[in-house]
This record gives C-alpha cells, sequence and structure tokens, in this order.
C-alpha cells in the first residue's frame, strides 16, 4: 500500500448514467456540467486528484453479490428486449411507467455500479483516500427489485464492495431528498453497516419510508437511523441534522469508512420535492463530511452524486464544491466563463455566476416557522428513537447513560459474536 494514496480519486465518464429519454426527470447534463465545472475551475488539476474513466459495466459474479441472480437476469431480459417489459412478470421486478425499461438499460446500470465499486475498492483498499463517483448514487433499488431512476442500487454496491475489501464497519450517510430505503433495507440486519437517512418526510414524499421508528433489523440494534423532515425545511434543518444527528451518531458509530449520498433534490428549484435548501448550505455540508471522515473514518470517504433533477441550477456546482471540499482546493467567484459558456451551450438559460448564487425560495414566514418547527420536533423524535443506542439524549434533557445495547453497538466485534 503506498504511504501517500492519492487524496481523491474521480472516476467518471460524460456518458454514464441511465438514459430514459423522453420527458424522463434523469438528466445527463447534471453530472456532465458538474465534472466540466471541476475541470474549468481546476480542482481536477489539483495535486493529489486522479481521475479515472468509469470502467465497463460490472460483471454478472459480482452484481450476484448484491443481487438476486433471477433479478439480474429479468433485468438483462428485459434490457435485451424491452418489449417483454410489458409483460405483468416485469412489475415484480420494478419495471413500470416510472422505471421503463429501454434496450441497454442493463449495461448503463451496471457501469454506474462499477464506477461506485471501483470507488469504493480503491478506498477500502488504500489506493486512495476519498473518491467520488458524480454520476452514481442510485439508492432505491432492493436486491430482488429496480426503483427509482436506477436498475441497481449503486450505494448498495458501494458497501458491499467495501466490506469485501475487508471493512467491518460502513457507514452510510444519505442527503438525498428521498429516503435512501433501498440501501437501509439491503442492510438493515448487518451490525456492519450503519445507514443514516437524512429526507423529506415518506409521508409526503417518495418512497413513503424512513421515519425515526426503522432503526436496524434483528441483529443489528441501531444500525438504521432517520431524519425525516418536513415539507419546506430548509437549510437550517439540514445544518441542525448534521450537527445533532449525523456528526454524534457516526462518531459514536467509528466507522472505518463513509459512504455519501449527496443527492441535492431538497434544493428549492428541484421539480421532485418540497423541500427548500439553497446553495450556501451545500460547502457546508460537504466540510461537515470531510470533517467528520478525518475525524472518526482516517479521512476515508467514498461520495457518490445522488437526486437533483434541475440539471442548471443545484447539481452541478453543489457537486464541484463536494469535489472541491474533498481535494482541498478553494473556490473563488465568479465560476469560470469558460463553464458558463458550455452550460449555456448545453441548454441552461441563464448559468450562474458566484458558486452559492441563490435568489433562494420565494419569502413566508408562516410557512418557514412551521417547517423550522417541525424540523426540531423531527430531530427530536429521531434522537428519542436512537439515543438508547449510541447515548444521546433529546432536547435539553441530560444524556441518556449508554446502556448495553448501545455498549454492544460502539463494539462491533462483540456484536458480530452475540
Ligand atoms: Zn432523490
Amino acid at each position: 500500500m503506498p504511504t501517500s494514496p492519492p487524496a481523491l480519486l474521480v472516476v467518471h465518464a460524460d456518458d454514464l448514467g441511465m438514459r430514459f429519454g423522453g420527458g424522463h426527470p434523469l438528466d445527463l447534463r447534471r453530472h456532465r456540467l458538474a465534472v466540466a465545472l471541476c475541470r474549468e475551475a481546476g480542482i481536477l488539476d489539483a495535486p493529489g486528484v486522479v481521475v479515472e474513466d468509469a470502467p465497463g459495466p460490472l460483471d454478472d459474479d459480482a452484481l450476484t453479490r448484491v443481487f438476486a441472480p433471477a433479478f439480474v437476469r429479468a433485468a438483462r431480459r428485459y434490457s435485451a428486449d424491452p418489449a417483454l417489459a410489458a409483460e405483468w412478470e416485469a412489475r415484480q421486478w420494478g419495471f413500470d411507467q416510472d422505471l421503463p425499461a429501454y434496450a441497454g438499460m442493463h449495461e448503463d446500470s451496471a457501469r454506474g455500479c462499477a464506477a461506485a465499486a471501483a470507488a469504493a475498492r480503491a478506498v477500502g483498499e488504500g489506493r486512495a483516500r476519498r473518491a467520488f463517483v458524480p454520476a452514481a448514487g442510485s439508492h432505491h433499488g432492493l436486491a430482488n427489485r429496480a426503483w427509482g431512476f436506477a436498475v441497481y442500487n449503486e450505494t448498495a454496491v458501494a458497501v458491499r464492495a467495501l466490506l469485501d475489501a475487508g471493512a467491518e464497519r460502513v457507514a452510510y450517510v444519505d442527503l438525498d431528498v428521498h429516503h435512501g430505503n433501498g440501501t437501509q433495507w439491503m442492510f438493515y440486519e448487518d451490525p456492519r453497516v450503519l445507514t443514516l437517512s437524512v429526507h423529506e418526510t415518506g409521508r409526503h414524499l417518495f418512497p413513503g419510508s424512513g421515519f425515526a421508528g426503522e432503526t436496524g433489523g434483528t441483529g443489528a440494534p441501531g444500525s438504521a437511523v432517520n431524519v425525516a423532515l418536513p415539507p419546506f425545511a430548509g437549510d437550517d434543518a439540514y445544518r441542525m441534522a448534521l450537527a445533532r444527528v449525523v456528526v454524534p451518531v457516526l462518531t459514536a458509530f467509528r466507522p472505518e469508512v463513509i459512504v455519501s449520498q449527496n443527492g441535492v433534490d431538497h434544493h428549492h428549484a428541484d421539480p421532485l420535492s418540497h423541500l427548500l435548501t439553497t446553495m450556501p448550505l451545500y460547502p457546508d455540508l460537504w466540510r461537515g463530511l470531510r470533517e467528520v471522515a478525518d475525524a472518526v473514518a482516517g479521512g476515508r470517504w467514498v461520495a457518490l452524486g445522488g437526486g437533483g433533477y434541475d440539471p442548471c441550477t443545484a447539481p452541478p456546482r453543489a457537486w464541484a464544491l463536494l469535489a472541491a471540499e474533498m481535494a482541498g482546493v478553494a473556490v473563488a467567484d465568479p465560476v469560470p466563463d469558460a463553464w458558463r459558456a458550455r452550460a449555456l451551450a448545453d441548454g441552461c438559460p441563464s448559468p450562474a455566476r458566484g458558486w452559492t448564487e441563490d435568489p433562494g425560495p420565494a419569502p413566508d414566514p408562516d410557512r418557514d416557522r412551521r417547517a423550522a418547527e417541525g424540523s426540531a420536533a423531527a430531530i427530536e423524535e429521531t434522537l428519542a428513537a436512537i439515543g438508547r443506542f449510541y447515548g444521546m439524549g433529546t432536547g435539553s434533557r441530560a444524556a441518556t447513560p449508554p446502556s448495553a445495547t448501545s455498549a454492544v453497538h460502539a463494539d462491533p466485534s462483540h456484536q458480530r459474536s452475540s
């Protein structure tokens, strides 16, 4: 193992991603423009930054370490002959009008998995300290079902690759506005994997899960943590969730490596959610993740993209800012003119001039007050649900003394033997 691995490995190809076409919200410009901005801002040329082309599709042996062989065979079948996906049988595997089968979808999704696996392996094997794949980050798919906007769950592949590389404690942090349900359920009974998701409540948003009471399955108590924010929650809610839940839980869990899903579909301009975060939040989120990774995981951090469905506003700048944080590069306004020209040519009508320039949502004090109260209550609810596992109290009450269960969780070696 080299004594000084690259500070940041970026795995990317401009054509990486699912291609549903038509009016599907998934738009490859969000990744392309993010990486173009990284390039124009000099982030990819910084010392210690290595860029690798995304590899070819993950092979079936590797896929079936994560997904059911019958599901992989079904996805291959519909990918080779999309007309077959009109059969009722296709529904059980998750293919429907929201996830329309198309020729080559297996290969597209397996490429995203391979990129996620390559990044995770590099960090897990000590060949890179941090790794970033902006074009991978699907998190809804189950072991036997496509769900959301990808056939295969790429974040689960990253977690599995780290376990296969020998990691015994992996923390998965999901900041996407949608609950990271697939990854949570796939590792719900595995005490080696902590899944922690901050999202808009499933009462109002797809996929309808991710409540505070989902705290891990048999043999893995406390291994799932959920913060279900109310509609219209904004920057303060995410900051509070980071400070009061994400950082303390990660500090208690002491992962060897962190995998983060960095969807920014909680941005106020995003068409698929009701949250109201703004650009100035994102550098704070990324700094918080970097600091906690440095503090508790030896800096080992695999970052993936995620949701973000207004390709011209939040995703390109948010993910370039994430790459800058991971690379240790400071960026300053204005964003490079060459990137603005590229974004204009790519159909973005008025690319921002500032890295965190953002008009914000229309003001509405009543809405914001209700959202702030609801967010504070949601965080208290999470703390109440997980406090006994992590020795954390709620509100102004003193921290709950660590119980036997929390002691077990703080020592996964004990847990594995129990
Ligand atoms: Zn999402």
